[in-house]
């Protein structure tokens, strides 16, 4: 007899591995998800994965925890006591979606726009999104709006991409990465593989955060710049390099908009707006002739300096003439902004030099011919070695979005924008705004019963884009494309409720969100949202947010503020689509989407939101989800996701179409598309040929790429757009100019801010309240083991960040008597939090700073009433308001980008003082506890998993 082998490898108890993406942040890693007996085990990275390449991180392997939850919903759930009070009775899918249909069908056959349909962390918004215009509702928008939109539209409007999703650092050619600000759980691993192979060849890291954490800690330099004014420093980085000499004139004049033509003609209608031929195009001096003419011209050599005479009136200057008179300013040296910013100005030249020798003493040369838009052909690729990334830290701030220009800028002069060893694009970007779908939603594209004219969202090129009336009235319930915030490419999340429940600018009949935690973590003014969503009138009782519907897969604290629950799935029991469509995970050399499948079926009576809403859609016969004799024309999402067509060709996923289920980009829906997919670990990726992988924007064979791959009907090679006319077209409203003007009391402010070439003003909120009075910054971070309200539920993950304190500097602390573990109120103009406190070194003296959303409602998310996330853990969202203070005209504002209406979170002004010794050692405000929600999981419910559940609800191993 054989001995009996150490590892049982038996056919019966191996796992089975299924390959899937993971959703426990916004990375979109692949996993491989491991099986026995049709229980989950564990996950690992997959190895082959363009993504990850196998890396995964500790929320990633806690997605087991994430997916066996006690706070998962069990089943649709109807309110059944008041608002608020947790009160549910469960009911069944077709009694969930009867209501949901009887209250959305009277809406959309009278005035659609009574529908606001909001969705947080939502990785499918190409459905969601269609759906609302197929509802006729402009009332859409994800959760961009109160996070990075300063990011993502800075970048479009000047490069046609931005960070993250829209391209990345050449991690194998840069020789100096620059991190400004960064949230942890964007584009995760990616950075952990990038940064890796910095470090394993010495190249330099610079960190710019007025924290020095995560990816900062392992920094080379670390600049702990004042919150809000990143944009000042960049200046000041502009103008030494620029007086230096040190920026790429060549690339300048080659790839963006440097030479073309402005006109000067102070006080009239065309002061600003670029100079251009019969045909519109705009015009450059052409340095041979000395005239202007069209920029595309063949063979034009364009000169950076003189001026042609305007036509009617005025002279035309080079952008880069403007350039310099703006950014050589003194206002701009290092000595002038240095007390501002935090940093001494030797520091400020020495970061200035340290770029310019980067990129102008270690140039990187590819041998690879190419040609150009224009029919030029080159015969290697020349690139500037430096790179940068940022999120959320630069954009969540009322000057966040010319601050992200400044960067895109900065970038640009150094020449390594889709350049060797610089910042390259993903596909499907580049893609400027013009290339974009404008946003509809104005009064001729809204009727009863129809859809809405247009995508709900995108980019405006100019006031008469708005989504305004002719009074200038905004449209849409959060005011996104009015005057209030005219280049909100997200939308304003943050407004809905407190505009909902104002009626204003019109009441809405039903809210529909989807994984947003608007009643606690999601919103400004927490208590203020708890508030307004359960408001009612006085003269008929009724809510003034008549009907609430909300699906999510958890017991988040949003849930006890709904009418009708839609339970969702776990992101391992459905189908998705990470789409090109979409938010896409494609790399700078390759094209790359992926699904999610259900690797488990669902134990509970719960479904996928996005086969639920395409239900939804065929009972409401909405156009598109239904066929001829009115049937459902999708049988789920999964059939949704092979079969759509957004125009002839093109569906969700680019992979495995046609027949054969060989063709890519284009072609006939695949019936075995999904199979394919599965079969090749769960995505799908094509290689950018060699020749068409850098400068994209204005490479022909990349042009050609995209055509074929289905990104653009036509070549669209363009500039960057250093100087932004869209910009000067306000601001040339805001002088009385055009047809649509804004407002008056939103003119000097427009003004001000719209500014054509980056600026920098003072953040709102610091500029509003007394300085003396709230001398200190106060600011969250997203921690890498967490993502959002979820990963603080999450047994595993819990004992990583179990509470959260706040940090001060170890300066600050000596100044308040403060150790490790004392308690402060923090106070600011709109509310005070007593919180615990950490201290450390490597934070700027001026701010304080803790992480983001780990604090819990008592009982909520299934969590014990005495858990820490509820005692120790806390929100800073009770200190901001989503208005700034009271001016003394009785006006106050949105607490938002007056550009794109970004949530300023981080223009937060404090002040601390300790905590009495006879105080509790408990966070402050408490809210009443939360029952645990009818359907939802018990305590108990991990044990099989090796788990045992606790009083405290931290898992213990058992
Ligand atoms: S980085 Fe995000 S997507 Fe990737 S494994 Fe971690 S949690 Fe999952």
């Amino acid at each position: 007899m054989s001995p009996k082998p150490l590892v049982d490898t038996s056919p019966e108890i191996s796992d089975e591995i299924k390959k899937t993406t993971c959703y426990m942040c916004a990375c979109r890693c692949g996993i491989n998800v491991h099986l026995r007996g049709g229980k989950i085990r564990y996950i690992e990275g997959n190895r082959d994965h363009p993504v990850n390449q196998g890396v995964l991180c500790a929320k990633g392997s806690a997605g087991i925890m994430q997916h066996y939850s006690p706070a998962r919903l069990q089943s649709p759930m109807k309110r059944v006591g008041p608002r608020g009070s947790g009160q549910f009775e469960p009911i069944s899918w077709d009694q969930a979606l009867q209501l949901a249909t009887d209250w959305l069908a009277p809406i959309r056959e009278t005035d659609p726009k009574k529908l606001a349909f909001f969705t947080g962390r939502d990785q499918s918004q190409a459905l969601t999104g269609w759906w609302a215009q197929q509802f006729g509702t402009p009332n859409f928008a994800a959760h961009g709006g109160f996070c990075s939109v300063n990011m993502a539209a800075g970048g479009i409007y000047t490069l046609g991409g931005a960070f993250w999703e829209f391209g990345s650092p050449d991690w194998d050619l840069t020789k100096l990465f620059v991190l400004f600000g960064v949230a942890e759980d964007h584009d995760s691993n990616p950075i952990k593989i990038g940064l890796g192979k910095l470090k394993g060849r010495g190249a330099r890291v610079i960190s710019v955060n007025p924290v020095q954490t995560g990816y900062a800690g392992i920094s080379d330099d670390w600049f702990g710049v004042t919150p809000g004014t990143d944009g000042l420093l960049i200046l000041s980085l502009i103008r030494e390099l620029m007086r230096a000499g040190k920026i790429d004139i060549d690339y300048l004049a080659r790839y963006t908009n440097a030479p073309w033509l402005v006109i000067r003609n102070p006080g009239k209608a065309n002061d600003g707006l670029f100079l251009r031929d019969d045909a519109g195009t705009p015009m450059v001096l052409d340095r041979d002739s000395g005239k202007a003419v069209a920029h595309d011209k063949a063979g034009v050599r364009v000169a950076l300096h003189g001026e042609a005479k305007v036509e009617g009136g005025g002279t035309a200057a080079p952008v880069f003439m403007l350039m310099s008179e703006s950014w050589l300013d003194e206002a701009y040296a290092p000595e002038a902004v240095s007390d501002t910013v935090g940093i001494t100005p030797d520091r400020i030249r020495q970061f200035a030099a340290d770029l310019a020798e980067a990129a102008f003493a270690e140039e990187v040369v590819i041998d690879q011919p190419w040609t150009d838009w224009k029919g030029e052909k080159h015969d290697k690729m020349i690139g500037r070695p430096v790179s940068m990334h940022a999120m959320r830290g630069i954009s969540a701030h009322s000057n966040g979005f010319q601050t992200c220009r400044a960067l895109h800028v900065l970038q640009l002069l150094l020449g390594s924008v889709e350049a060797p060893g610089g910042f390259r694009f993903k596909p499907p970007y580049p893609k400027p705004p013009h290339a974009h779908p404008k946003p509809a939603g104005r009064p001729d594209q809204v009727a009863a019963g129809s859809p809405l004219g247009g995508a709900p969202l995108g980019y405006v090129l100019g006031p008469e884009d708005l989504i305004i009336d002719d009074d200038g009235a905004p449209q849409r319930i959060d005011k996104a494309y009015s005057w209030d915030a005219p280049m909100s490419a997200h939308g304003m999340m943050h407004m809905v409720i407190s505009n909902a429940a104002a009626g204003d600018p019109y009441p809405v009949d039903v809210l529909f969100m989807y994984m947003a935690n608007m009643a606690w973590n999601s919103s400004m003014n927490t208590r203020g949202v708890m508030e307004m969503l359960t408001e009612t009138d006085p003269q008929t009782g009724e809510y003034k947010i008549p009907k609430i519907i909300y699906s999510d897969a958890y017991s988040s604290e949003m849930v006890a503020y709904a009418d009708l629950i839609l339970p969702d799935t776990t992101y391992l029991e459905r189908h998705d689509a990470i789409s090109l469509l979409d938010r896409p995970i494609c790399e700078a050399d390759g094209v790359a989407d992926a699904i999610r499948w259900p690797v488990v079926e669902p134990d509970r009576d719960v479904r996928g939101f996005q086969s639920v809403l395409l239900d939804l859609g065929a009972r409401l016969g909405l156009p598109g989800m239904v066929n001829d004799d009115g049937s459902p024309k999708f049988k789920d999402y999964g059939d949704y996701i092979v079969n759509h067509q957004r125009k002839p060709g093109v569906g969700p996923l680019a992979g495995f179409r046609g027949g054969t289920g060989t063709a890519q980009g284009r072609g006939e829906p695949n019936p075995a598309q999904l199979d394919a997919y599965i079969e090749n670990g769960a995505f799908w990726h094509a290689d950018i040929p060699a020749e068409a992988r850098y400068f994209k924007q204005a490479n022909a064979a990349y042009q050609n790429f995209a055509v074929e791959m289905g990104f653009y009907d036509a070549p669209q090679p363009y500039l960057f757009q250093i100087y932004s006319e869209v910009l000067q077209k306000f601001r040339l409203a805001a002088e009385g100019h055009g047809p649509q003007q804004p407002p008056a009391h939103l003119k000097e402010r427009i003004h001000r801010c719209f500014t054509p070439l980056p600026s920098w003003y003072a953040p709102f909120e610091g500029s509003a309240v007394d300085g003396d009075a709230f001398p200190l910054h106060a600011l969250t971070q997203r921690p890498m083991a967490m993502y959002h309200s979820w990963g603080s539920q999450n047994a595993w993950l819990r004992q990583i960040h179990g509470h959260n304190p706040m940090f001060v500097s170890a300066k600050l602390a000596a100044m308040h008597d403060l150790v490790e573990g004392d308690w402060i109120w923090v106070t600011s103009h709109h509310g005070k939090i007593r919180v615990p406190v950490a201290v450390m070194e490597g934070v700027n003296d001026h701010t304080i700073w803790t992480w983001n959303a780990i604090g819990k409602r008592k009982g909520a998310w299934q969590l014990d009433a005495d858990a820490p996330e509820a005692k120790k853990g806390f929100l800073l969202n009770h200190l901001i308001h989503e208005l700034l203070p009271a001016k003394g005209d009785g006006m106050r504002w949105s607490n938002s980008d007056p550009v794109t209406g970004q949530a300023a979170w981080f223009d937060l002004r404090v002040r601390i003082e300790k905590a009495g010794a006879d105080e509790p050692a408990e966070a402050w405000p408490q809210f009443d506890t939360l029952p645990r929600m009818n359907g939802a999981g018990r305590p108990g419910a991990v044990l099989r998993y090796g788990m045992e559940w606790t009083k405290n609800g931290k898992g213990n191993a058992s």
